[in-house]
């Protein structure tokens, strides 16, 4: 009878460390990308106000999990979060399970953590100006992991409903809340869209040159303008071009895969990131199973570490 290890939200949010995260997904990254995980696109079964999807992977040293992850975006009116999840942890030898793992907080954390992960590959190193559009789940996460990356003297904050960014900005001594997005993007080094937003939620030409642009969200709709993926764009994987959402990206459906450039790959030196002080750099995530492998490795070896967790004979 297997030993299913139970860690909820509270195990994770006490074990899950951020700093140690960082070099975890960089390390999932180039792994992804030399093509030594094992990870299909995301699948769903769709209802009427949301979705379930699964995304399993293996990820050599990391090993072999599974999320499932629920979508509806209307929740908030419920009181409950737009993202649930699930993660389900494997003995890659043997396939015996080892564990259940609270998703939720770890989708919340590893999506900030990763879109960190691709900035500080790609923004200019002397960013100073962070713009966070979106006061939601993934502001906050974003708020938290773009702290460790550069050291950020003014961090704008805007979001749809104002209240919502002016509380996600008294969480940081330097952030402040702004009246729209475009107070918030123009003359920002970072921006990051973290919006359930179902057309873009800036214009290009609000950019200064130089700038980095993260794109987390638009899970129902492009959140970014098509002019600004017109070059060259970063992903966590290609298939953000090749597959329809909710595998691949609203944003990037009908652009060429050539104009794609895995972060993995910059992480790992075999392409090349910012090319100059100028350039205008984009990533736009999907998320990918290989994150949260990851991360769910992570919490599992602290908990073990740690004692943590309720034991369950299957
Ligand atoms: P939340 O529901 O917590 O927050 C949603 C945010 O989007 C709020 O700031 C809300 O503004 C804003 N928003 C909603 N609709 C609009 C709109 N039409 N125009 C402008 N702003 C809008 O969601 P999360 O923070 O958890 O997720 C944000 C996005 O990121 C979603 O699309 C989600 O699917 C995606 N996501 C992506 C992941 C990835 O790996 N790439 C992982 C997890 C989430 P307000 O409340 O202020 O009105």
């Amino acid at each position: 009878m297997p030993e299913v290890l139970v860690l909820g939200h509270d195990d994770v949010a006490a074990l899950l460390d951020l700093d140690a995260l960082l070099p975890a997904l960089a390390e999932a990254f180039r792994q992804f990308s030399a093509g030594a995980t094992s990870a299909p696109p995301r699948t769903a079964a769709f209802t009427a106000d949301g979705l379930l999807g699964s995304m399993p992977a293996f990820v050599p040293g990391a090993g072999l999990a599974v999320k499932l992850v629920s979508v509806f975006p209307d929740n908030h009116a419920r009181g409950l979060p737009s993202h649930q999840a699930l993660i389900a942890v494997f003995d890659d030898a043997t396939g015996t399970p080892l564990a259940l793992i609270d998703g939720t907080r770890i989708t919340t954390v590893r999506t900030g953590a990763a879109a960190a992960v691709a900035a500080d590959a790609l923004a200019r190193p002397d960013a100073r100006v962070l713009a966070i559009l979106g006061a939601g789940v993934q502001g906050g996460s974003h708020l938290d992991a773009f702290d460790r990356i550069r050291d950020f003297a003014d961090i704008r904050i805007a979001s749809r409903t104002a209240e919502n960014a002016a509380a996600l900005a008294a969480r940081h001594p330097r952030a402040r809340a702004v009246d729209s997005f475009e107070e918030a993007v123009r003359g920002a080094d970072v921006v990051c869209c973290c919006t359930d937003a179902r057309s873009p939620v800036l214009r290009t030409s609000w950019l200064d040159p130089g700038a980095h642009v993260g794109s987390v969200g638009g899970s129902f709709g492009p959140e970014l303008p098509a002019d600004l993926v017109a070059g060259r764009v970063f992903v966590e994987w290609r298939g953000a071009a090749l597959n329809p959402p909710p595998a691949g990206a609203h944003d990037l459906q009908g652009v060429d895969p050539a104009q794609l450039t895995e972060i993995g790959e910059v992480l790992a030196g075999t392409a090349p990131g910012r090319t100059s002080d100028g350039e205008i750099t984009v990533y736009k995530s999907t998320g990918h199973a290989v994150e949260d492998a990851a991360a769910a490795r992570l919490v599992l070896d602290a908990a073990r570490a740690a004692g943590r967790g309720s034991v369950v004979h299957l």
